[in-house]
C-alpha cells in the first residue's frame, strides 16, 4: 500500500507550535495544505513563522528560493471549517482537551467526505476516548509528531480500539512518504516515547534526591559516558520543568499510580519555587548572564600501575583488557567473576549493587566500582564509586588505573546501579514493558527512541548489548536494595533473558 496521493488536501487544524510544523512537512512531500484555526490571526503568524524559518534555510543554503516558494505556495489558509470538506486528511492539532477534540471529530466527520481520513496528534489523549462519540469511530487515527515536527523524524501512529488497520496503515505510509520514520503504537497512556523515557528523568532526579550526584554531574556522565544528546537535567530545564512534571503526572495517574511513573518531590518543588528551566531563567541550571557552569568532582589521578590481576572477564567492560595493555600495563590473567585486582584493591563494573554491598559480600573492603559506558574502547570519563569500608588508598589505586587508559573519574555517592548503568537499564525495563504489554514491537519501540528522543540506541537494544542476563541481575539488586516495586523486572525482559539463557554466556561471570 501507498500513503495518501499527493494532489489529496491535507487540512490541518491548530496553526500553533505542532500544526504550522506539521503543515511544513505536507506541504514539502507535495500535498495542498489548508490550515485552519479558531483564531484566524493564529493561521497568518503560524505561516509567517514557517516562511521564516524556510528564508533561513535558503540563507544557509540548504533550499533553493524556488523550493521554498513552491513549498510556500501550498498552504494556504482557510477561514472557515467548511473550507476543509474536499481534505482527503485532516490532521488534528488543537488544545490538549479531550472533550474539545472529541468535538471537532463529530463536526468534522459529518462535514468531510467518507473517505477523508481523521487523524489527531494528541500527545497525552486516548485516541480510544476521542473517537468514542463518534459515529464512525474506525475513522480516527493517531498521528503524534514529535517537536519541531519538521525536523524531528518520528511519527508514532496510534490504533485506538475502533481505528480501521486499513487507515492505520495508510497513515504509516503516508508518514513514511512524508520522509519519517513511523511506528505503530497501541492506544496507551504516553503511547512509546512518553512512557519509555519516564525513567530518564525519573532516575536522574532519584540520584539528585538521594545524594548520590549533582543534576549537572547525572547530565555529563549520560552524556559523556553513554552518549545521550543532553542530559536530563538539561532537557527538563529545555522543555520547561512544568510541563515535563505534568505529563509525568498524566503519566502516573493514567498508569493508576504504578510506582514506577511517581512524580518526584524534587521536581515539583522546582516547580513550586518557578524555576521553570530557560524559559525562567533558572531550574536546575542558571541561564543569567554571566552564570558558570556547575564544577564536577573529578579526582586527581593517584600512581599510574604497571600491574594488575585481571579476575575472570569484565562482560561489556572488557575492552579495558585491551586499553590496559595499550598503556603497558602488565596483565595476568587469573580466574574469578570479573573483576580487577591493583595492589590489593578490587575494581568492578557496577552490577546494581553497591561498592559496599559488594565489598562485604566478596569480603574485599577496599572495592571500587565503575559506571556503563557505551563504548568502552574508547570512553574517556567514568563515574566510580568506593564502598565505605575501603581505606584511603582505593580511590588513588582507582583513579590512577583509569587514567593510565586516558578515562577521568568522576567521584561519586555509593548508590546501587550508579548513573548510566541505573538509567539504561530502567529504560529497556520500561520499553520490555511496553513490548509485553502488546503497545508495539521491540524494532518499533527501538526506533522510537532512536528517532522521538535522539537516543543513541534503542532500549531493548541496547540491553541486549549489555546481556539480558546481566540488566535483569541489576533491576534484581536494586529492587533487593529498594524494596519497591518501581525496579521489578519486566514479565518479557525475564522471558527474553530465559530464552537467550543458552546462546548468551553472561562473560562478566565467565571463570
Ligand atoms: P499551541 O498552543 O501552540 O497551538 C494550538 C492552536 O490550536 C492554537 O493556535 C489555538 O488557537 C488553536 N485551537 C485551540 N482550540 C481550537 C479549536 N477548537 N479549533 C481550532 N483551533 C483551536 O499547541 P501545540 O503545542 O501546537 O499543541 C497542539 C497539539 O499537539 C496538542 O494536542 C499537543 O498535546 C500536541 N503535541 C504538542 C507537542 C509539543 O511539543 N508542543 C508535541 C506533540 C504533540
Amino acid at each position: 500500500m501507498s500513503g495518501l496521493a499527493t494532489d489529496r488536501v491535507v487540512a490541518i487544524i491548530g496553526a500553533g507550535t505542532m500544526g504550522a510544523g506539521i503543515a511544513q512537512v505536507a506541504a514539502a512531500a507535495g500535498h495542498p495544505v489548508r490550515l485552519f484555526d479558531q483564531q484566524a490571526e493564529a493561521v497568518h503568524e503560524g505561516i509567517k513563522r514557517t516562511g521564516k524559518g524556510l528564508d533561513k534555510l535558503v540563507e544557509r543554503g540548504k533550499m533553493s528560493r524556488e523550493d521554498v516558494d513552491t513549498l510556500m505556495a501550498r498552504i494556504t489558509p482557510a477561514e472557515r471549517l467548511d473550507d476543509l470538506a474536499d481534505a482527503g486528511l485532516v490532521i488534528e492539532a488543537i488544545v490538549e482537551d479531550r472533550d474539545i477534540k472529541a468535538g471537532l471529530f463529530q463536526t468534522l466527520e459529518a462535514l468531510c467526505a467518507d473517505d477523508c481520513i481523521l487523524a489527531t496528534n494528541t500527545s497525552s489523549i486516548s485516541v480510544t476516548a476521542i473517537s468514542a462519540g463518534m459515529a464512525r469511530p474506525e475513522r480516527l487515527v493517531g498521528m503524534h509528531f514529535f517537536n519541531p515536527a519538521p525536523i524531528m523524524k518520528l511519527v508514532e501512529v496510534i490504533s485506538g480500539l475502533a481505528t480501521d488497520p486499513g487507515i492505520v496503515e495508510l497513515i504509516y505510509q503516508t508518514a513514511m512518504s512524508w520522509g519519517k520514520v513511523a511506528v505503530h503504537a497501541r492506544s496507551t497512556p504516553g503511547f512509546i516515547v512518553n512512557r519509555v523515557a519516564r525513567p530518564f528523568y525519573a532516575e536522574g532526579l532519584r540520584i539528585v534526591e538521594e545524594g548520590g550526584a549533582t543534576a549537572a554531574e547525572v547530565d555529563a556522565c549520560l552524556k559523556s559516558s553513554t552518549g545521550f544528546r543532553m542530559g536530563p537535567f538539561e532537557l527538563m530545564d529545555l522543555i520547561g520543568n512544568d510541563v515535563n512534571y505534568a505529563v509525568t503526572r498524566s503519566v502516573y495517574d493514567a498508569y493508576y499510580q504504578d510506582t514506577r511513573f511517581r512524580p518526584s518531590l524534587l521536581q515539583a518543588d522546582m516547580v513550586a519555587a518557578g524555576r521553570l528551566g530557560r524559559k525562567s531563567g533558572q531550574g536546575y541550571f542558571n541561564y543569567s548572564d554571566g552564570a558558570t557552569e556547575p564544577p564536577l568532582k573529578i579526582v586527581e589521578p593517584g600512581l599510574l600501575p604497571d600491574r594488575l590481576r585481571l579476575m575472570g572477564r569484565l562482560g561489556i567492560a572488557h575492552a579495558l583488557k585491551r586499553r590496559s595493555e595499550a598503556a603497558g600495563i602488565k596483565v595476568e590473567q587469573c580466574t574469578g567473576d570479573g573483576y580487577l585486582m591493583i595492589d590489593g584493591i578490587c575494581i568492578r563494573p557496577s552490577d546494581g549493587r553497591s561498592a559496599t554491598q559488594m565489598a562485604a559480600e566478596s569480603r574485599h573492603d577496599d572495592t571500587v566500582i565503575f559506571d556503563l559506558a557505551a563504548d568502552y574502547d574508547h570512553v574517556s570519563f567514568l563515574a566510580i564509586a568506593v564502598s565505605d569500608q575501603a581505606g584511603d588508598d582505593a580511590l588513588d589505586v582507582a583513579t590512577g588505573f583509569f587514567s593510565a587508559l586516558g578515562i577521568d573519574c568522576l567521584l561519586i555517592d555509593d548508590i546501587p546501579g550508579m548513573i548510566c548503568l541505573r538509567t539504561v537499564c530502567m529504560l529497556a525495563n520500561e520499553a520490555a514493558d511496553a513490548v509485553g504489554q502488546q503497545v508495539a514491537s521491540e524494532s518499533d519501540v527501538d526506533l522510537a527512541m532512536q528517532f522521538g528522543v535522539n537516543y543513541p540506541r534503542g532500549p531493548i537494544e541496547w540491553a541486549r548489548q549489555i546481556g539480558l542476563s546481566c540488566v535483569v541481575e541489576v533491576l534484581d539488586n536494586l529492587s533487593l536494595h529498594y524494596q519497591e516495586s518501581r525496579y521489578r523486572v519486566s514479565s518479557w525482559l525475564r522471558r527474553q533473558e530465559y530464552a537467550q539463557a543458552d546462546d548468551q554466556q553472561p562473560e562478566q561471570y565467565s571463570h
